[in-house]
């Protein structure tokens, strides 16, 4: 058994819809369980909906799905001809599900709202791919993942119940017909257990993929991305950035703290545990080796570059020149924890403390007023964090030679510079 995970990129054509099957097709004879986001941009869309629907804008909420609802009425017919009216009913399904939602007046929280409404890209996007899968006689099973994901309520974070999934999946599989070896089923999306949709957090579809592995015991997960595999820089702003063969799990959720958008966070663990190997490989030309991801340990990587934007240094200093103890330290900690911020790095100096945090300016404002009670207070706005990982003395100072540098960390492995954008 292997997982496959189609991202909203890989299907937000016509063209490259077709690319999906015929990768699908290529691997013929596999039990196969695939994973699908929305297509393109359709969340966002969604997103949308859900924010002028609470606002209380009922028409043009109707008005902006009915954007949505066309543009997948017209990708289904540009694929199907035996399957259309079968596909066009799936669809009308999950179409009046959203509708009947958005005539009525919102009394419940935004969250709740919000996932019953953005749930339906992924709907949609796996209904046309599964109609489409058949029309090519690549025969396959949809499934709504909402009757195997099993989730809390927390709306728009909600947390996997693994176990109920788990009894789920196991109870989904054994009623599978021999014959129908692939399962195509969404990303992002679960349910809670009075049947309430539930999201999982933006770009969970990679999250979703690493729970059916794991409960899977798959021999693999493949997710399927535009770029040829994981680089060691993000090569829109790296000219030289290269790809990485080979990287061992911790390896990739060191890179994801330190801001790199690889993949999901929460991806990684899942097939840790189990050992399952993650590849990274680009649809756009199947023949290309990607990136392998393993418990391997991979020696003599090339340093990893990791550039995070719209950086704020918060300096706390005591207010009466005394020395920064444990007791103001044990404050600020739980400051943290009540603002919910993750603070990216923290250097302490006799008298002063400084602190580089993303800029959500809601959440600074709040740290910045509840730490005024036992520090003066300065913020400085539009820095930018680097992150070298297995760096060398050469690429950190060509990496720095030109910026204005304000804090740098350094340990045997990794090297941070703050400095202004
Ligand atoms: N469609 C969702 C999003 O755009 C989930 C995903 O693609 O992973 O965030
Ligand atoms: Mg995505």
């Amino acid at each position: 058994m292997k997982v496959f995970k189609f991202g909203g990129a890989s299907v937000n054509s016509i063209e490259r819809v077709q690319n999906v099957a015929n990768i699908i097709r290529d691997y013929g004879d596999e039990s196969l369980v695939i994973i699908i986001s929305a297509i393109g941009k359709t969340t966002n869309a969604l997103e949308k909906v859900a924010e002028v629907f609470y606002a209380g804008n009922k028409d043009e909420a109707l008005n902006l799905f009915n954007v949505v609802k066309q543009q997948h009425l017209n990708t289904a017919k540009y694929l199907l001809v035996t399957e259309a009216n079968a596909c066009n009913k799936h669809l009308n399904d999950f179409f009046t599900e959203v509708e009947w939602l958005l005539h009525d007046k919102p009394v419940r929280d935004f969250d709740y709202y919000y996932d019953q409404i953005v749930c339906v890209g992924e709907l949609l996007s796996t209904s046309i791919i599964s109609h489409y899968l058949k029309e090519l006689s690549i025969k396959n099973n949809w499934k709504d993942v909402r009757d195997i994901i099993k989730t809390d309520n927390n709306f728009r974070d909600a947390g996997v119940d693994w176990t109920k999934t788990a009894l789920m999946l196991d109870t989904m599989m054994k009623a599978q017909n021999e014959n129908q070896q692939i399962i195509v089923t969404q990303g992002f999306i679960g349910c809670t257990d009075d049947n309430e949709s539930t999201t999982l957090g933006r770009e969970g579809s990679d999250y979703s993929a690493a729970i059916f592995a794991n409960l899977l015991d798959a021999e693999s997960l493949t997710i399927w991305k535009d770029v040829e595999g994981v680089m060691n820089a993000d090569p829109k702003e790296f000219k030289d950035a290269q790809l990485i063969h080979e990287l061992s799990f911790n390896e990739v959720i060191e890179m994801a703290y330190y801001g790199a958008q690889v993949i999901h966070p929460k991806t990684i663990k899942p097939l840790q545990n189990k050992g399952i190997p993650l590849l990274v490989k680009c649809f756009l030309n199947t023949s290309l080796p990607g990136t392998i991801i393993s418990k391997k340990q991979v020696k003599n990587l090339p340093p990893i570059i990791v550039v995070k934007d719209n950086q704020v240094l918060m300096q706390l200093h005591s207010q009466d020149f005394s020395f920064v103890g444990e007791a103001p330290m044990a404050a600020l900690y739980k400051m943290f924890a009540e603002v919910k911020v993750k603070p990216n790095l923290i250097q302490t100096g006799a008298i002063s403390v400084q602190i580089c945090l993303d800029d959500r300016p809601e959440k600074i404002e709040q740290l910045a007023t509840t730490a005024a009670s036992i520090f003066n207070v300065q913020i400085e706005k539009n820095l930018k964090l680097l992150t070298i990982r297995h760096y060398t003395n050469e690429v950190f100072e060509k990496l720095t030679e030109d910026k204005k540098i304000i804090l740098t960390q350094r340990t045997p492995t990794t090297i941070q510079v703050l400095y202004s954008a």
